[in-house]
């Protein structure tokens, strides 16, 4: 029995998520220590003392099942940023969302689009649910919004769009995202995936929740994974209008949000102090980066992100294979279909030392 016959038909094109190598992985392999990973846009700070604490005193209570409707979460990003509770999705994850708007939104020959490369979990849901797939190409490495408009058609029910982009670093202004809204018709979800907002600059950051007061067709996506520190528990948050987040509250397991990152959700969103000294040292570390490339002719994609994207404009594979001998690990997005690109995270100073070094070491 070949079990792939039988499997959803979307799903024969799909191949597993390639994550970020594990540390402990590298150090099984090559016997070394002082690993430094700049492969998955994690936190370089670690994982935040508030969440601990808040975790440290949830430990007597995992017998029980979290709160399903996520009461104090939801209390503090409405207070936050001055949304309702009743406008608020949790989920496991932003991937976990950006998931569910799929199944809640979109089935079986209905049309999804997204640029070329985009976050890979937008082709994944769109091929695991069946639905058509309109990859627009990109323009500059990012979304061109014009080619989005085209492609909509009757059957368009979802938009993705990342602001800033995965693995590309591409910022889309708060007028050329309203622009476009303006022109979607308002039968066509559109999903501001945006995972990167809070490393971008205060004055260029988009307003989305004020968008959302503009377009009741968008829902916004936002993680807790990147600036703060709580991608291995798994939490992200979609907001929309009330009648969306309803639908999507609906379709949502009632109990994908576990207990240790529901309390350490609502002990970040209060810390804001973590969450400055993350994007401060994104904002100099990113400085560098940009001096380093430029000093040593490197292409790389203007970032507003957490990560920078280069490119060696030839098959970045042996580089990428060369950095892990010197004990880095970043990461390669030919399954982007980027091949010649590398993708490295911003780490703290002396991470980023490590792989400048290893990096000119490696190319001679
Ligand atoms: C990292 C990332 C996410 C966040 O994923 P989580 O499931 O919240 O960890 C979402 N979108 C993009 C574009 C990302 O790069």
């Amino acid at each position: 029995m070949q079990y792939i016959n039988i499997a959803n038909e979307g799903i024969k094109s799909l191949s597993p998520y390639q994550a970020g190598k594990p540390i402990e992985e590298l150090e099984r392999e090559l016997g070394i220590t002082n690993i430094v990973k700049l492969a998955s846009n994690e936190n370089p700070f670690g994982f935040p003392e508030s969440a601990k604490k808040a975790i440290q005193a949830q430990l007597d209570n995992l017998t029980r099942y979290p709160d399903a409707n996520g009461f104090e979460l939801k209390q503090a990003i409405s207070q936050k940023f001055g949304v309702q509770p009743n406008q608020i999705t949790l989920g496991n994850g932003s991937n976990d969302l950006l998931e569910l708007f799929a199944h809640t939104f979109a089935g079986e020959k209905d049309e999804i689009i997204y640029s070329q490369y985009a976050f890979i979990v937008y082709p994944l849901v769109t091929k695991a649910i069946n639905a058509v797939a309109r990859e627009i190409p990109a323009k500059d490495w990012g979304h061109d919004l014009d080619g989005f408009l085209k492609a909509i058609n009757d059957k368009t029910k979802l938009i993705y769009i990342a602001n800033p982009n995965n693995p590309t670093g591409n910022f889309l202004t708060e007028a050329e995202v309203d622009n476009f809204l303006n022109q979607v018709p308002e039968r066509v979800l559109v999903v501001l995936d945006e995972a990167y907002t809070e490393f971008t600059d205060a004055k260029e950051r988009l307003d989305s929740f004020e968008l959302l007061q503009k377009y009741p067709n968008l829902i916004i996506s936002r993680s807790l994974s990147k600036a703060y520190g709580l991608a291995g528990l798994r939490i992200g948050y979609a907001v929309s209008n009330p009648e969306v987040a309803d639908l999507l509250n609906r379709v949502r397991q009632p109990f994908n949000c576990n207990v240790l990152a529901l309390v350490s959700a609502v002990a970040v969103m209060k810390d804001d102090a973590f969450v400055a000294k993350v994007a401060e040292n994104n904002r100099t570390e990113m400085a560098r980066y940009e001096a380093f490339c430029q000093q040593h002719g490197l292409e790389y994609i203007p970032s507003k992100g957490n990560f920078i994207t280069i490119n060696f404009k030839r098959p970045a594979q042996p580089i990428y294979d060369a950095l892990l001998r010197e004990g880095v690990i970043v990461r390669p997005i030919a399954g982007y279909g980027m091949p010649n690109h590398l993708r490295v995270s911003i780490g703290l100073p002396h991470e980023n030392d490590k792989f400048f070094t290893a990096l000119l070491k490696v190319l001679g």
